[in-house]
């Protein structure tokens, strides 16, 4: 089959032939219809600091899938050929004391799919059963390919109770245009939404953020007298992973604010502590979904209306990879398909 490889120890990828996938008596073999590009996988063709510590060679990369249920190992139930799926990518060890709990995202054993094993920018992907998500209402492929990031940004959003509350997102990736809508439509009262690209302000805006800041030119305390807040931000949703970034967020929270940290720095940084102890600002460390509330509530949301079409700004088909490599990597793009049927 096709699949796309990190062949080498050096910056690239390879469309290479490589065996199908072997299907053990507990996992589920899928035929790939569409993936997502993420930031994982940018970070893996151009062979960082990060890839080089995570990643052996050879690989197939690809975490965020949907596609048609191909064949079930003997032991699978409750999933049927034909089923329309796709996949948590994070493979946990099942007998942790967090596993055991229930609270399987918080594994200390996690596996990545396309990192740590083969992943889903292939023809064909196996997976555990238990790692699979059946769609059983009715979703766009599109939405349905990027269900992995989706459900970061529903984590991420829906960890603290945010109904009539203000909200501060600082990255307007996809990611954190993603957390807008769902803050929006899960009623937060303001959602800001701050980045330096305004190409991706302006599809934050689209999704409905109160207020999309390019942070080149106007400071987060400015919003806040622009929107009439007197306290600060209750909300903070931090995707940027900037070392600015969390400083502001935390200098514009309200006493007692909550922030859910979901990108991940490239260094270690200084923060002024004492503002955090003082203002007692709640930090929660975000790494994946919850498995699989998270994805329940992923559903739901689609069913109930919320809509994101304009998050998806590109789409190809897996030969053309490298060119959708190339836009994934701009800082104009939202998420960016390839599709493994054309
Ligand atoms: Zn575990």
């Amino acid at each position: 089959m096709k699949a796309l490889v990190k062949q080498k120890a050096e910056p690239g990828l390879w469309l290479m032939d490589v065996p199908e996938p072997v299907t053990g008596p507990g996992d589920v073999l899928i035929k790939v219809l569409r993936t997502g590009i993420c930031g994982t996988d940018l970070h893996i063709r151009s062979w960082d600091g990060w890839a080089q510590h995570a990643v052996t060679t050879p690989r197939v990369l690809g975490h965020e899938f949907v596609g048609e249920v191909a064949a079930l190992g003997a032991d699978v139930q409750d999933i049927a050929v034909g089923d329309l799926v796709s996949g948590e990518g994070h493979l946990v060890c099942g007998r942790c004391r967090n596993c055991l709990a229930g609270r399987r995202h918080l594994c200390r054993s996690t596996v990545g799919l396309g990192v740590g094993r083969d992943g889903a920018f292939a023809e064909y992907v196996a997976l555990p059963a238990s790692n699979v998500w059946v769609h059983r209402a009715p979703v766009d492929l599109d939405v349905a390919a990027i269900f992995d990031p989706f459900g970061n940004a529903v984590h991420t959003a829906l960890s603290f109770p945010l109904v009539g509350e203000d909200v501060l997102i600082t990255g307007a990736g996809p990611i954190g245009i993603m957390a807008a809508a769902v803050a929006r439509h899960a009623g937060a009262r303001n959602v800001v939404i701050t980045d330096v690209s305004p190409a991706r302000l302006e599809l934050a805006r689209k999704v409905g953020a109160t207020l999309a800041l390019d942070v080149t030119h106007h400071g987060i305390a400015e919003a806040q007298r622009q929107l009439g807040l007197k306290e600060g931000f209750d909300i903070g949703l931090e995707m940027s992973g900037r070392p600015e970034a969390v400083r502001d967020m935390v200098d514009n929270m309200t006493h007692g604010g909550r922030i859910a940290m979901l990108g991940l720095p490239a260094d270690e940084f200084a923060v002024d502590w004492s503002k955090i102890v003082t203002s007692m600002i709640t930090i929660k460390g975000i790494y994946g979904r919850e498995m699989y509330e998270t994805w329940y509530a992923m559903t739901v949301l689609l069913e109930g209306g919320l809509d994101l079409s304009p998050v998806i700004t590109g789409s190809y088909g897996y030969q053309d990879f490298d060119a959708a490599f190339d836009e994934a990597a701009t800082a104009r793009s939202g998420k960016i398909i390839l599709d493994w049927t054309a």
